[in-house]
């Protein structure tokens, strides 16, 4: 359930409001937006007892959430989240690229990865520290060292960072380093994981599993917003189906049926979607032209001599040009680069 406080309400008005739903054993979790202030309460089962505060002072209304996500649906929460990192804002009219090789190899290919997309126009770099990787005979990532890299790419070109992080004891780690902590498509549905990054307060972007629903990811987003942490960024990645031509298959679809279910902006990644570096720039386009927040690529200064996921990653120059064509599809559908 939600209480809709007046708008105009005073802040002692919301904190009695407050107190009474937690002297029936229940929790809060406010929600201060620009006009009103909704105060959604976990645990569905005193509904009558809620009901009861009808008449409080400041108490507008008091809906039931009939979505399973209470928190991360729209119906809790009817405007866009945004994310706001330092200089650079993610579920605005501007679209944002997230960019940067698939694992940290060194500094200095980093470093140059960083300075070229960041010149191309891309908001966020990317790059793993902690690869999740199918066979444990591959690289793994250069763990801390690969962090501090990333701090300096930052340092120098002023863009934040992403990187994933796979294990809950490494969480106040990665936060020391990272803008966005990055949970992987493998661990969406590790529970432990998500509450660590939701206690965290650091923005996370959840990346939706192989084999799993819209309704999973939303159920996986609302692990970390319970925790109290509301900036979660949604990222379709692909999914298992019986194509075997493509990596994975691009559900291009959830775009806008995300955008209609959630507040949280959407990310799409057409690299580890498609696996082919021939398919990154026309699903990036696609994404765009669907209502994609923003999406998210590998790039690579040699994806031929990349250590990990090199098929899927745009040279340099190929970047640039896709750039280009990001920018014309976004100017199309109302939004800009
Ligand atoms: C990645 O972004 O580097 C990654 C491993 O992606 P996913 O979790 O979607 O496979
Ligand atoms: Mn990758």
């Amino acid at each position: 359930m939600i209480i809709v406080m007046r708008s105009g309400a005073s802040s002692e008005q919301v904190e009695k409001v407050i107190d009474r739903v937690h002297s029936f054993g229940l929790r809060t979790h406010p929600i201060y937006g620009v006009t009103k202030t909704v105060i959604g309460i976990i645990g569905d089962d005193k509904t009558r007892v809620v009901e009861k505060m009808r008449g409080m002072p400041g108490v507008e209304d008091i809906i039931p959430i009939l979505q399973p996500y209470k928190f991360a649906g729209r119906e809790a929460h009817p405007e866009n989240t945004v994310i706001e990192l330092e200089g650079v804002k993610i579920g605005t009219d501007t679209v944002v690229v997230i960019a940067g090789p698939c694992a940290v190899e060194s500094e200095e290919m980093l470093l140059e990865t960083a300075r070229s997309v960041r010149k191309s126009g891309a908001g966020v770099l990317r790059g793993g520290a902690y690869k999740p990787r199918t066979s444990p005979y591959s690289f793994q990532g250069l763990g801390e060292e690969a962090l501090q890299f990333l701090a300096r790419a930052r340092e120098e070109t002023g863009l934040p960072i992403i990187t994933e992080v796979t294990d809950p004891r490494n969480v106040e780690l990665v936060c020391r380093y990272a803008d966005i902590l990055q949970v992987g498509a493998r661990n969406m549905q590790n529970f432990v994981l998500l509450t660590e990054v939701g206690k965290s307060g650091h923005p996370v972007m959840l990346k939706r599993g192989p084999s799993s629903t819209i309704k999973d990811l939303l159920l996986a987003a609302e692990y970390v917003i319970i925790e109290g942490n509301r900036d979660v960024l949604l990222c379709e990645r692909g999914v298992t189906t019986f194509e075997t031509y493509t990596r994975n298959t691009l559900d291009l679809s959830a775009v806008p049926v995300l955008k209609e279910l959630s507040h949280l902006p959407v990310i799409v990644d057409p690299a580890h979607a498609t696996g082919r570096n021939s398919l990154v720039e026309p699903m990036a386009l696609a994404a765009v032209a669907a209502g994609a927040d923003g999406i998210m690529v590998e790039v690579h200064p040699d994806p031929d001599a990349a250590l990990c996921d090199g098929q899927q990653a745009l040279a340099l120059d190929e970047f640039e040009r896709m750039m280009g064509k990001v920018k014309a599809i976004a100017e199309i559908v109302g939004r800009n680069l």
